[in-house]
């Protein structure tokens, strides 16, 4: 993995609030689990299409958090 350098969230609400603010300079960032280190990374969504485990994850914790707001 590639993403040791990368800033690590707790939460994706954290991650996704981190790209609300623009930290990431209006790129289109996508906040996503990483299975390394079970935390939040933000990065390009492209990654996603390459990964279908994660995907699938990230539609499940979107279901979850959903459903608890
Ligand atoms: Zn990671």
């Amino acid at each position: 993995m590639k993403c040791n350098w990368k800033v690590a969230f707790r939460t994706k609400r954290e991650a996704e609030e981190f790209i609300e603010y623009g930290v990431t300079d209006g790129q289109n960032m996508v906040a996503y689990l990483c299975s390394v280190h079970k935390c939040w990374h933000i990065g390009h969504p492209k990654p996603y299409e390459e990964n279908p485990p994660n995907r699938v994850q990230l539609l499940i914790d979107e279901l979850n958090q959903n459903s608890e707001d």
